[in-house]
């Protein structure tokens, strides 16, 4: 049976009721995920255009140093990092600032109920959830990487969002390309949504090949710099199964008009197909300082440092079929949105342990698909997928899971992974 999701028929993309308001002052921000890859690109565009933005929190996991030194960077006002045993050490790197501080989980809740035009939503995995969820409530403009944020609670993060009126911009850099070419005057002339993938660093790779890479090997993206759980989630391509799901959602289109190409060189980072044979496609160079930009910027444009396309020099751009057999991540993440968001849900905290394991040396590569496929199956056939009732139910999983309690019961609250 299927159990995809209700759509509203609206794309929720960039929806806040009302056109952006125009500003005379510097924008409000806060960075959640300061320490990380997107936290550090957002910072250094941040840096290169202060007179434009106001910085209100830099939050990041337990890395005190780094984050300190994000915070006076930028002129951050309050600095929140999640690791209580970090607070010592965050409080003596910025003595004699004005900058305030504060540490643990509800710490970062409470900077994220902050007053702020736009929080960068890029914390790493579902982590992310009850900050983003709490700045979604308060109608913050959410500048959203955190994609576990749509992938763990899908229809009720979004639902948050349009209860508290809060704007969603797409920091992916695919979704960032869709929402660019995205006519939303014209949303029932679009026929399919192309998410492009690198096809990663075993993209020719044989299955037997796959079977002993290193983490290291996997660590090494072709094109892009990332942290080190999305970097392995490319190779495996669940990183694409995660992009399908985040475009369901925010584009409202469905499941079988949403395509993937495998796109080696990463230029061409989103098409959207129209009904009169138009194809309008977004292209850029392979940095995420692009489409951060966007959403900084939004809706208009700033001037960014990424190196200019110089498509003469580049030539050629190819375009392949995923291969189903050496990838099952991309069928894996259909099947587990047709059954639902507790099932996608499921799925990223398996990929989310699995992917730990793989990178502990615990498992092999392609155990990481087969065994979330596993678990599923498990899952499924014990009846444990059924709907999250709320918002709370999904956190409440989730917070067990993180806090390393596999979870069985009973109730709404039945679900989720060993
Ligand atoms: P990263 O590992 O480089 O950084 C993660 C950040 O989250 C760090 O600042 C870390 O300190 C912080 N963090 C970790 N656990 C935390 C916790 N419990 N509480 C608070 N903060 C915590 O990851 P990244 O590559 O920057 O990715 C961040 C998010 O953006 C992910 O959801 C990823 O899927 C998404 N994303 C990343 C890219 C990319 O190019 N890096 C592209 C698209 C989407
Ligand atoms: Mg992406």
């Amino acid at each position: 049976m299927t159990r995809e999701p209700d759509m509203t028929g609206a794309p929720a993309v960039g929806a806040a009721g009302e056109p952006a308001p125009a500003r005379d002052r510097p924008l409000r921000l806060s960075v959640f995920g300061a320490t990380g890859s997107i936290g550090a690109s957002t910072l250094d565009l941040v840096a290169r255009a202060p007179e434009a933005f106001e910085v209100d929190v830099v939050a990041g996991g337990s890395n005190a140093e780094a984050l300190a030194r994000a915070a006076l960077r930028v002129g951050a006002r309050h600095a929140v990092i999640a690791d209580p045993g970090g607070l010592a050490a965050l409080r003596e790197a910025l003595a004699g600032t004005s900058v305030t501080v504060a540490a643990g989980e509800e710490a970062i809740v409470e900077a994220a109920a902050r007053p702020a035009d736009m929080m960068v939503a890029a914390i790493v995995g579902a982590a992310g959830l009850r900050p983003t969820l709490e700045a979604a409530r308060r109608g913050t403009t959410i500048a959203l990487a955190n994609k576990e944020c749509l992938v763990c609670a899908g229809e009720l993060f979004l639902d948050a969002a349009r209860r508290g009126g809060a704007r969603i911009l797409p920091v992916d850099s695919e979704h960032s390309a869709i929402f660019q070419v995205f006519e939303r005057q014209n949303f029932d002339q679009i026929e399919t949504l192309t998410l492009t993938a690198s096809g990663g660093p075993f993209r020719t790779l044989s299955l037997d090949e796959m079977r002993d890479v290193t983490p290291e090997r996997a660590l090494r993206h072709p094109n892009w710099s990332m942290g080190a759980r999305i970097s392995i989630d490319s190779a495996t391509m669940m990183n694409k199964g995660f992009e399908i799901i985040e475009a369901r959602h925010l584009f409202a289109l469905p499941l079988d008009r949403i395509d993937v190409l495998v796109h080696p060189q990463s230029i061409v980072h989103g098409m959207v197909h129209y009904r009169d044979g138009s194809v309008l496609a977004q292209l850029g160079p392979p940095d995420m300082r692009a489409p951060i930009a966007h959403c900084l910027a939004w809706p208009r444009r700033m001037e960014t440092p990424c190196e200019r396309l110089d498509l003469a020099a580049l030539a050629t751009l190819t375009f392949e079929a995923p291969d189903p057999v050496r990838f099952p991540a991309l069928r894996l993440a259909r099947e587990a949105l047709e059954l639902g968001t507790a099932a996608t849900a499921a799925l990223n905290a398996a990929d989310e342990v699995l992917v730990a394991a793989f990178l502990a040396g615990r498992i092999g590569f392609l155990d990481i698909a087969a065994r979330a496929e596993q678990t599923l199956e498990r899952l499924d056939a014990a009846g444990a997928l059924a709907a999250p009732g709320d918002v709370a139910d999904v956190l409440e999983t989730e917070l067990a899971r993180a806090r390393g309690r596999p979870l069985s019961g009973g109730g709404g609250k039945r679900r989720v992974m060993s």
